[in-house]
């Protein structure tokens, strides 16, 4: 018995292309039938092929003896008062990852993980004390929307999907752009590509690389400093890649029409939160389209810094304001139900081994 392979890993054009293959030798077998198959994956969502109903007994057959269909179990759910719920989403290896849905008056968001923990050692961040254990598959990525979604009230399904649960999506790049490819594809789930954002640390050859997809998902890049010296201290990965040449890749970044790089900051008591800050951050980001989304650290009493006061986050958000930045406040999305990024996870399974390292990341950076 050949080692059945998970479907929702394929792009409708692989399937198609491997249809085409079989119909070689079994005539019924049409490459549109993959059509099909993505109709019932993604917009009927189904989890066996014999409810595919149109495809016919012998493709249904082969599909069966050659694939299954995945699905995440959801392992531990969190509401929080401002009615975002958080998953913790249990894998087939039996390790754990987060997805998010957070609603809003006129839209509601999804975010999901790209990797099992982190490896890029920020240090403020939860996920990143547990290194990255590993990569998440192109249908992991989808499962989490899947399994988020399957919850959301038919009325508000209008909705936006961001990667920014854990892990570093550009560090799982082929399998991030598959998971894009499926989710965007208009015989799939038919997610509007405006509607997705990618957030990154920093990493500029994929951030260039992402530029010139054909898939035009927003960029997000977390920033947290405006200069080397806090940014470094924060978020290692600046050691490599340090403000200079991040600023260079973003002013080359393509943007089309009404889209602007968002930046993301965390304001960090006596550490990120002055006006001093504040003006830096103009600077820095001069001459660029963009917006700022600040937001307040989520602190948790295993880390050294603590969130801003609320009324620091108030006064560096008037500045920017002021100076007719578009700069939304973040407060309090699920910080109740420990709502930052890999809180909940590290909280279930205290694995810690980092393996940031400079010249690592260059030398991965290279190979891919
Ligand atoms: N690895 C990617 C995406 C996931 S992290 C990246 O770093 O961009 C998503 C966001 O959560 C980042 O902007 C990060 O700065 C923020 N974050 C992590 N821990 C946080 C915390 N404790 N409080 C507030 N924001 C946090
Ligand atoms: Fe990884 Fe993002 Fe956390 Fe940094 S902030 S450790 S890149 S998940």
């Amino acid at each position: 018995m050949p080692k059945l392979d998970n479907i929702k890993n394929w792009t409708r054009q692989n399937l198609r292309e491997w249809m085409v293959e079989k119909a070689k030798t079994q005539s019924k077998v049409q490459a549109y039938r993959a059509d099909q198959v993505f109709y019932w994956l993604y917009q009927q969502r189904v989890g066996s092929f014999s409810e595919m109903l149109n495809l016919g007994k012998e493709t249904r057959k082969m599909l069966e003896e050659n694939f299954w269909i995945s699905s995440l179990k959801k392992a531990e759910e969190q509401h929080s008062r401002d009615g975002s719920i958080k998953y913790r989403l249990l894998l087939e290896d039996g390790k754990s990852i987060e997805a998010v849905f957070m609603p809003h008056t006129n839209h509601n968001t999804i975010c999901v993980s790209s990797q099992v923990g982190c490896g890029m050692g920020c240090d403020f961040c939860m996920t990143g004390t547990m290194g990255l254990i590993r990569n998440l598959t192109t249908a992991e990525i989808i499962d989490q929307v899947l399994a988020v979604y399957h919850d959301i009230p038919a009325e508000q399904k209008l909705r936006n999907l961001v990667f920014m649960g854990m892990g570093e999506p550009f560090h799982n790049y082929q399998n991030l752009m598959q998971a894009l490819e499926i989710l965007t594809d208009e015989h799939g789930f038919n997610f509007s590509q405006r509607r997705i954002t990618v957030s990154t640390s920093g990493l500029l050859p994929k951030i260039r690389r992402f530029g010139n997809e054909k898939i035009k998902a927003n960029l997000a890049i977390s920033l947290n400093g405006v200069t080397d010296e806090v940014r470094s201290k924060l978020m290692p990965v600046n050691t490599a890649y340090n403000l200079e040449k991040l600023m260079k890749v973003c002013s080359e970044f393509p943007l089309e029409s009404r889209r602007r790089i968002t930046f993301e900051y965390i304001l960090i008591r006596d550490l990120t939160d002055s006006i001093e800050d504040a003006k830096g951050l103009i600077r820095l980001l001069h001459g660029l389209k963009f917006k700022i989304n600040l937001i307040p650290y989520n602190s948790d009493p295993a880390n050294k810094y603590q969130a801003p006061t609320e009324k620091q986050s108030r006064k560096f958000q008037k500045y920017l304001l002021d100076h007719n930045v578009v700069a939304p406040l973040r407060i309090s999305k699920g910080q109740d139900i420990q709502g930052a990024c890999g809180q909940l996870v590290v909280a279930e399974n205290q694995q810690t081994e980092l393996i940031f390292d400079k010249n690592k990341l260059l030398a991965t950076e290279m190979a891919t």
